[in-house]
C-alpha cells in the first residue's frame, strides 16, 4: 500500500534562552526551527526511509520555507502542503520557568495551520495512501477536522491503517462534539500511541490495565504507551506486553520525543519489523531527539539510529 500520510499543523518554534517567570521577556532567542507535532512525526518517518507525505499549510513566508525545505530534505512528499497567500505560517515560542517546566506562546489560530482544507491534490494522495497518522490535538482545528474525517473513512475503506497519538492532556475539557470525534478516532485506530495519562484519557476509564482492556474492546489493535525517560510499553491484543527501557541520555530539549518515537515505531512496523525491533528503534529515535536543540533536529536516519543504539546504554 501507499505512503504514510500525516495531517495537521505545521509551525516554527522559537526557543527562549533564559529561564523566566511565565512571561516571555526580550532576550536572545534560538530558532526558527521546523515544528508542529504532525510535522515532527512525518519528518522521522521520512528520515527512516519510509514513504511519507504531509497534509497541512504554511504561509508564503520564510517560516513556511523553513518547514517545507526541511521536510523535503527528509524525503517527505510536500506537494500537499498548501501555501496560503493570505495567512502567515503558525509559530510557537517556548519559554522556561524556574521550576524546570516549560510552556508555549502559540500563534496558530490565525495562521495558515488553522486554514487548510480538502483539495483535489489531497484527495488524490489520500486515495493512494496506505496509512494515516492523526494527532488528537488537530481535532480542535475545524478545517483539519473535515480533512481528517474524510481521510480516515477513505483510508480505512481501502484497507489502509490508522495510527492515533491522543496528544491531549487529561485535564483538557473538550466540547461534546470534539469529545465524540476523539472517541471515534481512537476506536478506529490500528495503532494508538498515548503518552502517560493520555492512555486513561483515551480509554475514558481509570487504571492502566482497565484502560488497555477497554481500548482493545472498542477495536484498537496495538497500543504503545510512552513514558518519557522511563521508557515505553507495547501491548498486543493477544495479551502480550513488551517493556522497552529508555536509553540513557542527557536531555537538552524534550520537545518532539514522542513524535519521533511514534514516527519511528510506525515506520519500522510498516517496513515489516516486529514490535520488539520497532520499539528499539522508536526508543532510540525519542532519546536521540531530546539530545539536540529543536523539536525535530534530532530525528534520525536508520544509520544514525543504529549508531546511537550501538553506543548508548539503556536504563536497567
Ligand atoms: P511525548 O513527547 O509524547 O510525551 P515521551 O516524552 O514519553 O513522549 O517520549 C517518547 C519516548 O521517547 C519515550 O517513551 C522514551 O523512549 C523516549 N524518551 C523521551 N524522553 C527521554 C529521555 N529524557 N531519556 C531517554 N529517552 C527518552
Amino acid at each position: 500500500l501507499g505512503p504514510t500520510v500525516c495531517v495537521g499543523e505545521i509551525l516554527v518554534e522559537i526557543v527562549a534562552t533564559t529561564v523566566g517567570d511565565g512571561f516571555l521577556k526580550a532576550q536572545p532567542l534560538v530558532g526558527p526551527f521546523a515544528s508542529g507535532a504532525p510535522a515532527i512525526f512525518i519528518s522521522q518517518c521520512g528520515r527512516l526511509g519510509g514513504k511519507a507525505a504531509m497534509v497541512g499549510a504554511v504561509g508564503d513566508d520564510d517560516f513556511g520555507r523553513v518547514n517545507t525545505d526541511r521536510l523535503k530534505r527528509d524525503g517527505v512528499d510536500v506537494s500537499t502542503i498548501s501555501i496560503d497567500p493570505d495567512y502567515p505560517t503558525g509559530s510557537a515560542f517556548v519559554r522556561y520557568r524556574k521550576d524546570g517546566s516549560r510552556d508555549f506562546v502559540y500563534n496558530i489560530a490565525t495562521s495558515a495551520a488553522a486554514r487548510f482544507g480538502w483539495s483535489q491534490a489531497v484527495g488524490d494522495l489520500i486515495n493512494r495512501s496506505g496509512h494515516l497518522h492523526v494527532m488528537g490535538s488537530a481535532l480542535s482545528v475545524p478545517s483539519a477536522r473535515e480533512v481528517i474525517d474524510k481521510a480516515v473513512d477513505i483510508v480505512k475503506a481501502r484497507g489502509g491503517t490508522l495510527s492515533v497519538d491522543p496528544n491531549i492532556r487529561k485535564e483538557l475539557k473538550l466540547d461534546e462534539d470534539t469529545e465524540r470525534r476523539f472517541s471515534k478516532l481512537v476506536a478506529a485506530a490500528d495503532l494508538l500511541l498515548p503518552s502517560g495519562e493520555e492512555l486513561e484519557r483515551a480509554a475514558g476509564v481509570e487504571g492502566e490495565a482497565e484502560a488497555i482492556r477497554r481500548l482493545f474492546e472498542v477495536g484498537v489493535k496495538e497500543i504503545v504507551l510512552k513514558r518519557g525517560a522511563e521508557g515505553a510499553t507495547y501491548f498486543g491484543r493477544g495479551g502480550d506486553r513488551i517493556d522497552a527501557p529508555a536509553f540513557v541520555v542527557q536531555e537538552v530539549d524534550p520537545t518532539g520525543a514522542g513524535d519521533c518515537f511514534g514516527g519511528a515505531y510506525l515506520t519500522c512496523r510498516r517496513l515489516g519489523m516486529s514490535p520488539q525491533q520497532a520499539l528499539t528503534y522508536a526508543s532510540a529515535a525519542g532519546a536521540r531527539n531530546v539530545t539536540v536543540l529543536g523539536p525535530m533536529e534530532g530525528a534520525g536516519t536508520q544509520q544514525e539510529l543504529d549508531a546511537f543504539i550501538a553506543s548508548t546504554e539503556r536504563h536497567p
